[in-house]
């Protein structure tokens, strides 16, 4: 089969790509073939032969394989094969063989894709071609950059695809590209279009994301919001109710934590200053009211003050009347005259009956209004 076919003599050592043609270039590869006649077998390593050549006693290698045989001693190398015909190599003596290298590019082999399940056998030389587009070819997912690692045959590549877990889809409220997998997490985190109730359960029960995130950062009655002196260290949160009260009970600790901070910090946040500034104003307007119930209480002192004088002025009269009574007597006493005696009498009734009430008054007066300082008003 060889003959006829070898090249013109020609050393191995000149250049073979300038004579070669591709034509009968040995396909790349260590493919599995179906099965190998010895002819095929280089001599020197026992595989198919690549690029064969042919020695003067028949044998076939590949061009590599005589040429590092030759290599450093040429003149001392017997033919591999070791037949009675066989003779010692000389680079001269080596030839090209272009038919067997055609013919090597015929042996039928498997796809290598055969534990995958494909079942062709083809030329070497058409190998490549169909494993390109092989059906059993490994395929990676087209999701892969979306995180899929799954690879599957070509033939099943599409039903992986259509139903892959990472396969982007369009997020039917907002219509953003979301991974099918995440599409749950989407709606029930993220997508600002989908329908949501209040997370605060404030009794808003359905706006889009959107509109709800907008009600619970900045209406939502019931959203937790910070102290406003969490920046110097308080933890406290709770409804706006929660917070309003606990900064009104909790100045002391405020003012406590502003001040530990300001030291720790060596005075250099200014917002612990304007903290601090701030917590300075509450206490200002903590001691206004003191200072307006402090003028309550004088007003209320003043106004026993007045109690006490009109007691007085009535006390005044009281003896007053007592003068003018004492008075009237006596001009009983100088009068001898009945019937002067029966007038004045009436009269002296009445001052009489005044000075009861007067004395009634003041009895009355001295129960209301204390005096001597009884309920302590008298210490402010
Ligand atoms: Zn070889
Ligand atoms: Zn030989
Ligand atoms: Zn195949
Ligand atoms: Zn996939
Ligand atoms: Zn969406
Ligand atoms: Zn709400
Ligand atoms: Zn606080």
């Amino acid at each position: 089969m060889a003959e006829g076919t070898q090249s013109s003599p020609s050393s191995l050592s000149s250049n073979p790509q300038s004579t070669r043609l591709p034509i009968h270039q040995t396909p790349a590869g260590n493919p599995e073939f179906i099965t190998v006649d010895d002819k095929y077998r280089c001599v020197v390593c026992n595989g198919i032969v690549r690029e064969a050549v042919q020695t003067q006693c028949g044998h076939r290698g590949c061009e590599q394989c005589f040429s590092q045989l030759l290599q450093g001693n040429p003149k001392q190398v017997m033919c591999p094969a070791g037949e009675e015909s066989c003779v010692y190599l000389k680079e001269n003596e080596i030839f090209r063989d272009f038919g067997a290298r055609r013919e090597v590019r015929l042996l039928p082999v498997y796809c290598s894709f055969k534990t995958e399940g494909c079942k062709e056998e083809v030329p070497w030389k058409n190998l490549q071609a169909h494993e390109t587009t092989c059906s059993y070819k490994p395929s990676k997912c087209k999701f892969s950059q979306e995180g899929c690692q799954v690879t599957v045959v070509l033939k099943d590549l599409q039903t992986h695809e259509e139903g892959c877990l990472f396969r982007l889809e369009a997020c039917s409220y907002c219509l953003q590209e979301i991974k099918h997998h995440l599409m749950q997490d989407h709606l029930e985190t993220a997508c600002l279009e989908y329908d949501i109730s209040c997370p605060f359960r404030c009794g808003v029960e359905s706006a889009t994301r959107r509109m709800m995130i907008q009600h619970y950062t900045n209406e939502c009655p019931r959203r937790p919001i910070e102290c406003k002196y969490n920046s110097i260290g308080c933890k406290f949160t709770g409804s706006k109710e929660d917070v309003d009260n606990h900064i009104r009970n909790e100045l002391d600790h405020h003012l406590e934590l502003s001040v530990r901070r300001s030291a720790e910090t060596g005075l250099k946040g200014a917002q612990a200053k304007e903290r601090t500034q701030e917590l300075y104003g509450q206490v200002a307007e903590v001691q206004q009211l003191i200072a307006g119930n402090v003028k309550i209480m004088h007003e209320a002192k003043e106004n026993i003050e007045s109690l006490k004088k009109n007691i007085k002025d009535v006390k005044l009269k009281v003896v007053a009347q007592t003068e003018r009574l004492i008075t009237v007597e006596r001009k009983i006493d100088k009068l001898a005259d009945q019937e002067t005696q029966n007038r004045l009498g009436g009269e002296m009734h009445i001052l009489k009956e005044n000075q009861s009430s007067i004395e009634t008054r003041v009895t009355q007066l001295e129960r209301a209004g204390p005096v001597g300082g009884q309920n302590g008003w008298s210490s402010y």
